[in-house]
C-alpha cells in the first residue's frame, strides 16, 4: 500500500478523551476513531491488526478440530428468558442493549451467545454418538458496560471470539478445557505478548474451574497475585492465602472501653495502643436479591483485613434459597439515605459488634428481619479481641467467641493481599501485578442445558443434561493490549507476529529519481516475498515520514536515503533504533528471514 492513497491521519498532540499510552498512541497514529462512548470504528491498519489476531485465534481454534460458524447479534429475548437470564441482564447489570422491534417483541443485542448456542445444540445434538462439540465464531459483541474507557479495553461494541463446547461428561469437558488452556497460551504467546494464565472466580455456580490469561501491564484493571516461584497465581476476586499471624492481644480480660472519634481501625489502634490483627471488624451489606427481598448482611473480619466483595455476592447468591430467591441483584454497603429506608434506628456506625441487635431493622414487607451474620476466617480464632459496643465512642476488649460473642457461620471472605504466604507452598510469599483480561475460559457444568432442556440420549437410552464449557478471548482487547506492552516515547512497537505491516520503505525526498526508483522496486520485491511492506511515497518533509514510521509502529523501515548512489539503504529497526547500510540486494532476503523468524516464534 502507499501511503499517498491511504487514509492516512496522524495527530501531533495526545488527543484529551485518552488515559492510557495504547488508546492514546492507537488514536494518534490513525488506527481507531471514537464515534461514540465506547464505540470505535477500526481504520485500516487497526483492520488488518485485528484481521491478524483474528487469524491466529482461527488457526489455534481449528487446530484442536472446534469448528467456526457465525450466530446472530439479534437475540429474541424468549431465549433469555429460559435462562433466567433477560431480567439481571437488562436490567439489574443492564449490561445488555434491548429493544422492542415493530411487532411489539423484546429483542437484545447480543453480549454473549451461551443461550443461542444451547438453542442450536438443543435442536441439533441427539445423541451421545454427536459428542464431543465444539463451535466457536469470531464476532461484534455489545455490552452497555457502565463505565467503557481506555477505548478498546473496555468497548460497548467490540470484537470477541467465543466458543462452546458440549459433552456427555465432566471428564470429556475436562479434555476440551486443557485443550482450550494449551490452544490459547499459545494465540497469546503468538501474538507477541508476555502473559499469565490465572485461577478466576466462576462465580457463584461454582464448577469445576475457570481460568484467565492475562497480559501484564500497569494500565490493567485487575490484580494478579502469584508467587515467584510460579506455582500460584489467581486474580485477587478468586484468590486464597494465609493471612500473617495475629500479634498476641493485650487485653487479659473483657471490658468496654471509652474510644471517642475511633470509628476506623486506624484511629481505633492509635487510641488503645494495639494492632489491627487484634480487632474483629464489622462491616454492614445491603444485598437485594431478584425478589424484592432485602437482606441486611454483617461481615465480621480481622481489622487489618478487607472484605472480598466477589466472595461474598457468591455466598450470598448460594444463600438465595434462604429466602426465597434465586438470584443476587445488587450487593452495596448502604449510605445514609440506604439506611433510611430500613433502619429503624440510627446505627452506631463505626462502633458496631458482631451481635448488633436485630431491632435495628425496622419490621417490613421485602426486607428480612434479621440480620445474616458471617464471620470471615481470620477472625474464627481470634482470643481476646477488640470488637465495637453497639454504642458510639465506645468499644470492648479481651473479648472471646463463645463468651461474648457468638461465633458466626464461618466462610472464607477475606481479600488476599500482596505479602500473604501461599496455601500452595507456605515458604512463597505472594506478589501483585496488574495484569488486562485477554481471555477467560469455564467449565460451565449443565447450567444452561437444564435451563432450557438441552438434551443428549446416552448408551442406555436414557435422557442426560448436555455439559457445557465456554471460551472467550477478546480480540479487540488483546490487539490494544499488545500496545500497552509495547511502545516507546515515538510510538507503537508491534510484535511483528500482528504488525499491520512488517516494513515501510520510506522516500526521503521523492523528487529524487533515484530514491525513488530504488523504492518502488524494493516495495514490490518485498510485497512479493511476502513481507508485508508500505510505501511512503508522501509529498512530505524526511523528518515528518520518519516520525509518523515511528508512531504507527511498524517493525522494520528501509530509507531510501543518500548512501543509494553506493547501492546502499538504510534499515532501521523500530523496537531497538537500531541502524544499519545494507546493500539493496541483501534487503529482501535479509527482511525475508527475519519477518519469517519472529512468525515461527
Ligand atoms: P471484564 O471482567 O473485563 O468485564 P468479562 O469477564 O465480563 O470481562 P468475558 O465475558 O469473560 O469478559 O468475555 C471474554 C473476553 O472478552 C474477556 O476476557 C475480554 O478479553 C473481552 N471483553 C469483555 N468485555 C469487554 C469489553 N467491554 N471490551 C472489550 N473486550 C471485552
Ligand atoms: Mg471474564
Amino acid at each position: 500500500m502507499r501511503l499517498s492513497q491511504m487514509l492516512f491521519v496522524t495527530l501531533r498532540e495526545d488527543p484529551a478523551e485518552a488515559e492510557i499510552p495504547s488508546h492514546k498512541l492507537l488514536l494518534r497514529a490513525g488506527y481507531i476513531r471514537r464515534i461514540a462512548s465506547g464505540v470505535y470504528a477500526y481504520l485500516p491498519l487497526m483492520w488488518r491488526v485485528l484481521q491478524k489476531v483474528s487469524q491466529i485465534v482461527r488457526e489455534e481454534m481449528n487446530a484442536t478440530g472446534a469448528q467456526e460458524c457465525l450466530l446472530p447479534q439479534l437475540q429474541p429475548s424468549e431465549l433469555w428468558q429460559e435462562s433466567g437470564r433477560w431480567e439481571t441482564y437488562t436490567k439489574a447489570e443492564g449490561i445488555m442493549f434491548a429493544l422492542t422491534d415493530r411487532q411489539e417483541r423484546q429483542m437484545g443485542l447480543g453480549p454473549t451467545h451461551e443461550e443461542v448456542i444451547t438453542a442450536i445444540a438443543r435442536d441439533c445434538i441427539r445423541s451421545y454418538r454427536q459428542l464431543p462439540l465444539h463451535l466457536y465464531q469470531i464476532q461484534t459483541k455489545f455490552r452497555d458496560e457502565i463505565r467503557p474507557r481506555f477505548g478498546l479495553m473496555r468497548g460497548r461494541e467490540f470484537i470477541m471470539k467465543d466458543g462452546y463446547s458440549f459433552h456427555t461428561d465432566e471428564e470429556s469437558l475436562k479434555q476440551t478445557y486443557a485443550d482450550m488452556d494449551t490452544a490459547y497460551r499459545n494465540i497469546v504467546r503468538r501474538c507477541g505478548l508476555a502473559f499469565q494464565a490465572v485461577e478466576a472466580d466462576s462465580g457463584a455456580i461454582g464448577g469445576s474451574g475457570s481460568q484467565e490469561f492475562m497480559v501484564l501491564a500497569d494500565a490493567g484493571e485487575d490484580e494478579v497475585l502469584y508467587t515467584e516461584d510460579g506455582s500460584y497465581a489467581a486474580n485477587v476476586e478468586k484468590a486464597v492465602s494465609l493471612p500473617p499471624e495475629a500479634e498476641p492481644s493485650p487485653f487479659a480480660t473483657y471490658e468496654k472501653r471509652e474510644t471517642p472519634d475511633t470509628a476506623t481501625i486506624a484511629s481505633l489502634c492509635d487510641c488503645l495502643n494495639c494492632s489491627p490483627t487484634q480487632v474483629v471488624k464489622n462491616v454492614l451489606y445491603q444485598a437485594v436479591y431478584d425478589n424484592g427481598t432485602t437482606v441486611l448482611v454483617l461481615v465480621s473480619v480481622r481489622g487489618d483485613r478487607d472484605v472480598n466483595e466477589v466472595k461474598l455476592q457468591n455466598e450470598l447468591t448460594r444463600r438465595a434459597g434462604d429466602y426465597d430467591a434465586i438470584a443476587l441483584l445488587s450487593l452495596t454497603v448502604p449510605d445514609a439515605d440506604a439506611q433510611q429506608k430500613w433502619a429503624a434506628n440510627p446505627l452506631p456506625l463505626g462502633y458496631i459488634a458482631p451481635d448488633l441487635a436485630d431491632d435495628y431493622i425496622a419490621k417490613q414487607k421485602d426486607v428480612a428481619p434479621k440480620f445474616l451474620r458471617l464471620a470471615d476466617k481470620t477472625v474464627e480464632n481470634l482470643q481476646s479481641f477488640v470488637t465495637g459496643a453497639n454504642e458510639t465512642g465506645f468499644h470492648v476488649v479481651g473479648a472471646n467467641w463463645g463468651d461474648q460473642f457468638t461465633l458466626p457461620p464461618v466462610v472464607d471472605l477475606n481479600k488476599s493481599m500482596a505479602g500473604d504466604r501461599s496455601l500452595k507452598n507456605s515458604e512463597q510469599v505472594l506478589q501483585t501485578a496488574r495484569g488486562i483480561e485477554v481471555g477467560h475460559i469455564f467449565q460451565l457444568g449443565t447450567k444452561y442445558s437444564e435451563a432450557m432442556g438441552a438434551t443428549y440420549t446416552d448408551k442406555h437410552g436414557k435422557d442426560k443434561p448436555l455439559v457445557m464449557g465456554c471460551y472467550g478471548i477478546g480480540v479487540s482487547r488483546l490487539a490494544q493490549a499488545a500496545v500497552e506492552q509495547s511502545y516507546d516515547k515515538d510510538g507503537i512497537i508491534w510484535p511483528v507476529e500482528i504488525a499491520p505491516y512488517h516494513a515501510i520503505v520510506t522516500v526521503p525526498n521523492i523528487n529524487t529519481k533515484e530514491q525513488m526508483e530504488a523504492a518502488e522496486k524494493l516495495y514490490a520485491e518485498l510485497n512479493a516475498a511476502g513481507v508485508e511492506t508500505l510505501l511512503d511515497d508522501r509529498k512530505e518533509r524526511a523528518g515528518v515520514k520518519f516520525k509518523d514510521a515511528d508512531l504507527i509502529g511498524i517493525p522494520y523501515r528501509v530509507v531510501t536515503g543518500r548512501s543509494i548512489s553506493e547501492g546502499k539503504v538504510e534499515v532501521v529497526d523500530r523496537a531497538t533504533h537500531e541502524s544499519r547500510d545494507m546493500a539493496i540486494a541483501d534487503v529482501v532476503p535479509t527482511l525475508k528471514q527475519w519477518v519469517e523468524e519472529a512468525l515461527a516464534r
